[in-house]
């Protein structure tokens, strides 16, 4: 894929998940303008576009950008095309930067994540532990430190938290954080400059190295090399080395033997799927950060429908905060919905509850009046309990909805009418037959 497709592609992305009106009026004037480690840089007409996009937008176009070039994480920079000035400006500083030293590098750590933010729950208090031992007595604890842990739940926060925490401190240590892509990038570059000694003199003489998602150095040989020297020097030295990834080392095949093998001399520390409550804490204390008024409803739907990512989380909270205040509408469990569908994707098509007690009906040969009514009597009750038992397993459609779709019914009896269904499944087998075709019939409609 062309660099210049990205955006393109992007911009795509983005249309789906917009209001025409404001896709026209904020991201029609954009134009790429360059991609290179993990940066992308996008010229847009003037500087305050580029900070309405920025405050209202990044996550929707990181997003985008991440799904297409499927990174871990970009940064994108807008760049006012009226401003030619400042870019010159900024492209000096950067060069500056880059010559001065390895030491502004403490720069490139993540101002927004700090042990104080970090919510500590079940999932991830050992790894909150351990980072906290190394921060607070670097050296005298575990080396290297390595965690562990899937994609969006908090690797990244936890070790940009050490990094603050010991310069916040110590304002003089020589930290560097980086990920294993620009490390690998650095190698590159030290290669076709011929820069090479410089590289080894800068990593080796610093007091501690951060490197995140270290999964990435799997089948670059080169980058695994250096990396390997780079850690025997600090290590020999007492000097802490910190590593996150997505794989545990036995996990990584493409990754030399000997340094799988470094990286469980120290601790392995791991972050597991957060509980409902810890999601819950950490949704609305983002929700506070960021200042969106989240009502109750919507923090126990949001919560409920994504439990595996903490990152996939905050985007929605972030799109229905930008949604909100661009439209002047509250936030509600619809919005929510439709914006989620925009997130994860509808992958299995919708199944929608009037199908589901229209089928039911048919094929208990009852009316569709008599799912909604309030006789109890025999042959009734079963057929409705079993759509509303189909109503929890192929919609995502909360027990007090469902109670209200059967004739405002209270949200006890739908739950308990699904633990009624689910234990005759066990024993009936012609019921379990029947909503297996139910679901089927219901799925491919
Ligand atoms: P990873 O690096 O594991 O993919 P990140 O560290 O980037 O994940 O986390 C994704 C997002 O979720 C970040 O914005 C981070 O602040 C947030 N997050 C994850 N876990 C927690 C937590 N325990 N408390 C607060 N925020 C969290
Ligand atoms: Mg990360």
């Amino acid at each position: 894929m062309e660099n210049i497709d990205i955006w393109n592609k992007g911009l795509g992305l983005i249309k789906k998940n917009l209001n025409n009106d404001i896709f026209e009026l904020w991201f029609k004037p954009t134009a790429f303008k360059s991609y290179n480690n993990g940066e992308i840089n996008i010229s847009v007409p003037n500087r305050y576009c580029g900070e309405w996009l920025k405050t209202n937008y990044y996550g929707l176009i990181k997003d985008a950008l991440v799904n297409i070039t499927q990174e871990m994480d970009i940064k994108i920079n807008f760049i006012p095309d009226k401003d030619k000035e400042g870019i010159e400006k900024t492209e000096i500083i950067k060069k500056e930067a880059i010559r001065t030293t390895s030491f502004r590098e403490k720069g490139m750590l993540n101002k927004r994540y700090y042990f104080e933010n970090f919510i500590v729950g079940p999932s991830n208090q050992f790894a909150h532990a351990a980072a906290l031992a190394v921060a607070e007595n670097p050296g005298k604890s575990y080396n290297p430190l390595f965690i562990y842990g899937g994609v969006g739940l908090g690797k990244t926060h936890l070790i940009n938290a050490i990094g603050n925490h010991i310069i916040r401190n110590k304002p003089d240590v020589k930290i560097i954080y980086l990920t294993a892509e620009q490390f690998t990038n650095e190698v590159v570059a030290a290669i076709r400059y011929d820069k090479m000694y410089a590289f080894k003199e800068k990593y080796r003489t610093i007091d501690m190295l951060l490197v995140d998602d270290i999964q990435f150095f799997s089948g670059k040989d080169r980058s695994q090399e250096e990396f390997f020297y780079t850690f025997n020097t600090l290590y020999e030295a007492h000097r802490p080395v910190i590593i996150t990834s997505d794989k545990y080392p036995k996990e990584m095949p493409d990754v030399e033997e000997r340094l799988r093998s470094r990286f469980e001399w120290g601790l392995i520390a791991d972050i597991q799927q957060p509980d409902f409550e810890t999601r819950m804490a950490i949704l609305k204390q983002k929700a506070e950060t960021e200042d969106i008024k989240l009502p109750e409803d919507v923090i126990l739907f949001l919560v409920d429908a994504i439990k595996t990512n903490i990152r996939v989380l905050e985007g929605a909270l972030i799109r229905l905060g930008a949604y909100a205040s661009l439209t002047g509408k509250a936030i509600t469990v619809e919005l929510a919905k439709d914006i989620l569908k925009a997130t994860i994707g509808d992958k299995e098509k919708a199944v929608t509850y009037d199908a589901i007690q229209k089928a039911v009906a048919d094929h208990f040969q009852i009316k569709l009046q008599e799912m909604k009514a309030k006789k109890r009597t025999k042959n009734l009750v079963m057929p409705r309990q079993v759509a509303m038992y189909l109503c929890r397993e192929l919609t995502n459609l909360s027990y007090p909805e469902i109670g209200k779709y059967f004739g405002g019914k209270d949200h006890t009896t739908v739950i308990h009418a699904c633990r009624q269904i689910e234990k005759l499944k066990e024993k009936e087998s012609r019921l379990k037959d029947a909503i297996d075709a139910l679901t089927k019939a219901l799925k491919s409609q």
